[in-house]
């Protein structure tokens, strides 16, 4: 009989409390505002070559074992299993596609898409098996602000999923019009996507505002409800994300592409910094990755931050053609912060409070000097979509926006620092979700075409089958219309709970 060792949870900006697994990803958000780190990261206890040959699935058991740990066997893989299924439009999940030397990561074959489908395919699963585990009888309200692809991932993945109702509010003129269309014709009775007039960092501070108001938790208690969060800061989301490098070096290993234990590096389109907080999550592991790169668009305020120490999010908010990382407010890189400052959180707490009252905080010296595996860079709109038509020329690979961004960033710290270790690329949406953007990058020709004439171009051009996900928007009616201010979002919420 082996002993488990639990790893348990605290929150960033108090000491004290610890929870299990189950309790971190039922609540989302700490009650002190704070996100859930577990206490130690754990390490790979099967070595690489024993996972070279693994499914995704076996990999993902092999991962998420080790982080939550009051699931049992039995339960997890259960989770795993219905997650990662024929949702996906290839039994490898996340395959790696090779061009212009580098390995593309695709974590777009899930239902919706892009990269979030590998989260929130199994989000659902683990809440509803951790609210069993935890004897909770409320209804589980789900309440998430999206910049554009979080919102039709959660809202696929919790979809008639009894004892849920999923709420999403939306920038209403800041997504792109296939992923609007997306959220808009969502099916599903326990379903609500609301536009606000507002940005995402205004959409994300309204839902967080909701989350810690006390009064209105009550109020929902009494009716039998209890919010949790589908957004990036929950660890149910951030634990399945390690997955993918794992099984990424992995797969590089049994093709032969790298030696046992010869080092990666893996850039990331970043924007509230969940997916490369998830590789540095499995650096820490064990998976051989030198450098975390982190690639962001003009919204470049994490680029300013690795440069300088200095995160200030007083600036012009950009609409750019990655709105998927229009943001200013990257809401977990408070879980780095927290650990480059010792696992302080009263240290951390000082930060995000900062944060929140000016806008701006600087980190110290001795903080910075722990940051020396990530390296931080952008790409213009210019450079972004420069990279998707060189790279189509070059090879018929045609990336989206966001992968584009990430390329444009590999190419500049090639360049600058000479560094020729094998990079992965994490290839968070499919090209069919920004059609119009990338095939206005390959010719302009193509701007007097409509959104649907152009997926048919697309697909002829990369030699790609449309993906599902899109044949199904092109006829679907639109069953959500609701549009609401920035000031409104709480009345609206009580307005669908009846709670008012
Ligand atoms: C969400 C998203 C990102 C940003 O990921 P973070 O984890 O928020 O940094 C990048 N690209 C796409 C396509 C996304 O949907």
């Amino acid at each position: 009989m082996v002993i488990k060792m639990e790893v348990l949870y605290k929150s960033t900006r108090n000491d004290e409390k610890k929870v299990l697994a189950s309790q971190a990803i039922l609540k989302g958000l700490s009650e002190d505002g704070g996100l859930f780190v577990p206490e130690h990261i754990p390490a790979l206890d099967k070595p690489f070559k024993e996972m070279a040959d693994m499914s995704y699935q076996e990999i993902a058991y092999e991962v998420m074992k080790l982080f939550l740990t009051d699931f049992t066997e039995e339960e997890l893989k259960s989770c795993i299993n219905k997650a990662y299924d024929s949702k996906f439009d290839t039994e490898e999940i996340a395959p790696l596609a090779e061009a212009d030397n580098a390995y593309y990561l695709e974590l777009f074959h899930g239902a919706t898409i892009a990269f979030k489908d590998m989260a929130l395919s199994i989000l659902p699963h683990l809440m509803i098996t951790a609210a069993k585990k935890n004897h909770v009888k409320e209804e589980i309200v789900i309440l998430t602000a999206t910049s554009g692809d979080t919102g039709k991932a959660a809202l696929a993945g919790f979809a008639d999923v009894e004892g849920t109702k999923i709420i999403v509010f939306y920038p209403k003129n800041g997504v792109s019009p296939i992923q609007e269309k997306q959220m808009v014709t969502q099916k599903g009775n326990n379903t609500f996507v609301i536009g606000i007039h507002g940005n995402f960092d205004d959409a994300q501070t309204g839902v967080k505002n909701i989350f810690s108001d006390k009064e209105l938790e009550q109020t929902m208690l009494q009716k039998g409800y209890r919010f949790s969060s589908a957004n990036s800061i929950n660890i149910g989301r951030l634990v399945p994300q390690i997955v993918y490098y794992v099984y990424a070096y992995a797969k590089l290993q049994q093709n032969g592409k790298i030696a046992d234990g010869e080092e990666m590096n893996v850039v990331v389109p970043t924007g509230n910094f969940g997916n490369i907080l998830a590789a540095f999550y499995a650096k820490n592991m064990g998976v051989p990755i030198a450098k975390l790169i982190c690639a962001s668009n003009e919204n470049k305020v994490l680029y300013d931050f690795f440069r300088t120490g200095s995160y200030d999010r007083n600036r012009e908010f950009m609409l750019t053609s990655s709105p998927s990382m229009d943001i200013l407010i990257s809401s977990n890189l408070e879980r780095l912060i927290y650990r480059i400052a010792g696992n302080d959180a009263e240290k951390n707490a000082e930060f995000m409070t900062a944060l929140s009252q000016t806008g701006q905080y600087r980190i110290t010296k001795e903080m910075s000097g722990q940051l020396a595996d990530f390296y931080g860079n952008y790409a213009s709109e210019q450079e972004t979509a420069a990279r998707i038509k060189e790279l189509y020329e070059k090879t018929g690979y045609v990336i989206d926006t966001h992968t584009a961004v990430a390329s444009a960033v590999c190419q500049k710290y090639r360049e600058e620092t000479g560094d020729t270790r094998k990079t992965v690329i994490a290839s968070t949406a499919s090209p069919f979700k920004f059609t119009r953007s990338v095939m206005n990058a390959i010719d302009s020709k193509y701007d007097s075409m409509t959104d649907f004439e152009l997926v048919d171009e697309l697909s002829r051009l990369a030699n790609v089958k449309v993906p599902n996900a899109i044949e199904e928007i092109r006829t679907a009616p639109v069953v959500h219309d609701t549009v609401c201010e920035k000031e409104e979002m709480k009345q609206t919420v009580e307005k669908i709970l009846g709670v008012l």
